[in-house]
């Protein structure tokens, strides 16, 4: 394979950008490969600087669900485009799509729209503060809610990647309220209720952890969080951002039965655009400004065209039968094959990891014992067969609708000619 082309521009880059990209796992260093400059992409492909055709399965870490391109999502953001790029007022749109995410996340009485997920969990944990006069948050090994500072702390994939324990530039006043459980396992929950109790504003989990690689929850975990944090006035807050619109049009909390207090989205709601939200229960978003005193804003919160994106990518999600399910056959497929091939693979719905560990991973611990050496020779592989997946093991592969049947074969074929 050439790539020529991708490995000049990533030197360019390096003059100009920390590590030459603008988002650190893009930099390919844990799996010993040059990344890729991506030149355009449709459906279920993309093409490189130099011309070469993979098939996505990181799918920009998830906002594809519909795949590249879906031509009536491009359309809508193009029509919005002609209308102004921003007002920094109100628009219908954000109403048409406040009404879509409440009509699918019933728990979400009142939300409000912003730019990234970082910023959803930040603002959401600032006004479950608000709301219960509380400091302290706890929030689980190994998920990670964006780059706040407050959350920086054994926060998942990246810093995982990389080896940086929590991050240099975070100050220990902005952590020491940061309270650190372990994922699935609920005695390390218990012990904190238990010391800190009343003064815990909020329980923040991913409800399938899906940035240690995809870790489900075990059986009973996420009724245990919902069950202790409505006992200690605790605000249970679902980060939604990679589940929501994912794993079913209601996210994790539909799909698991369990509703939080609070929900972040991201991703797949801005549907390819910088948009992402938080909302939840009428009383905890009434204390945001300009109703209350928490603040939070956005110049561009609302953006019009992210939110024709949302939108269209919303639509159509809905008006396509059967739509989970296909998602969810495509992905057993390839989960079949790597199963097979004697590779160990956690699946939850459309997001999967395929883990260098003999045993099931079902906590952090488990998920940073892996051969992560063995992972970046399997990926090298799969990217040497056509099929661009995460480039850490410590991250999902994406299946998206536009994956076809012949995707998925190929895929399957790659898999099996590992080793
Ligand atoms: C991606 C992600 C975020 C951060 O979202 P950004 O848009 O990258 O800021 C937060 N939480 C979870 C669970 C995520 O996967």
């Amino acid at each position: 394979m050439n790539t020529s082309r991708s490995e000049q521009l990533y030197k360019t880059a390096c003059g100009f950008m920390p590590g030459g990209v603008n988002s650190p796992v893009r930099a390919c260093k844990a799996v010993g490969t040059v990344p890729l400059f991506i030149d355009h992409a449709k459906g279920s492909r993309i093409w490189d600087e130099d011309g070469n055709e993979f098939i996505d399965y990181v799918c920009s870490w998830g906002p594809n669900i519909l795949g590249h391109c879906c031509e009536p999502v491009i359309n809508a953001v193009k029509a919005a485009c002609d209308k102004g790029l921003t007002f920094g007022a109100c628009h219908k749109g954000e109403i048409t799509l406040a009404e879509l995410i409440k009509k699918h996340f019933p728990s979400m009485e009142m939300l409000r729209l912003v730019n990234s997920g970082t910023e959803a969990v930040m603002s959401a944990i600032r006004a479950a503060r608000g709301y219960t006069g509380r400091d302290k948050i706890i929030k689980f090994e190994g998920c990670y809610h964006g780059h706040s500072d407050g959350l920086l702390v054994k926060a998942g994939s990246g810093l995982m990647t990389q080896s940086i324990p929590s991050g240099a530039g975070v100050t220990e006043g902005c952590t020491k309220d940061t309270l650190l459980a372990k994922y699935n396992d609920t005695a390390s929950v218990e012990k904190l209720f238990e010391e800190y109790g009343s003064e815990i504003a909020a329980l923040i989990v991913e409800p399938c952890a899906a940035n240690m690689g995809v870790v489900p929850p075990e059986n009973g975990f996420l009724e245990f969080l919902r069950e202790i944090t409505k006992k200690h006035g605790t605000v249970l807050i679902f980060d939604e951002v990679i589940t929501g619109f994912r794993l079913s049009d209601g996210g994790a909390s539909k799909y698991f039965g369990v509703t939080p207090d609070m929900t972040t989205l991201g991703k797949i709601v801005g549907g390819g655009m910088p948009l992402a939200c938080y909302g939840g229960k009428l009383e905890i978003m009434q204390c945001v400004a300009p109703l209350g005193s928490v603040y939070q804003a956005g110049t561009l919160s609302g953006n019009p065209c992210a939110v024709a994106a949302g939108i269209e990518t919303i639509r159509q999600i809905e008006s396509i039968p059967n739509f989970y399910e296909e998602l969810d056959k495509k992905s057993a497929m390839i989960e079949n094959a790597i199963r097979e091939k004697g590779l160990n693979v956690n699946r939850c719905g459309s997001l999967m990891t395929v883990f260098f560990n003999d045993e099931r991973v079902k906590s952090y611990d488990e998920a940073r014992a892996c051969d992560t050496e063995s992972y970046g020779r399997y990926y090298r592989h799969m990217l040497q067969s056509g099929i661009y997946t995460a480039p850490s093991q410590f991250e999902a592969m994406f299946v998206s609708y536009a994956h076809s049947d012949e995707d998925i074969a190929k895929t399957i074929e790659a898999i099996e000619s590992y080793r």
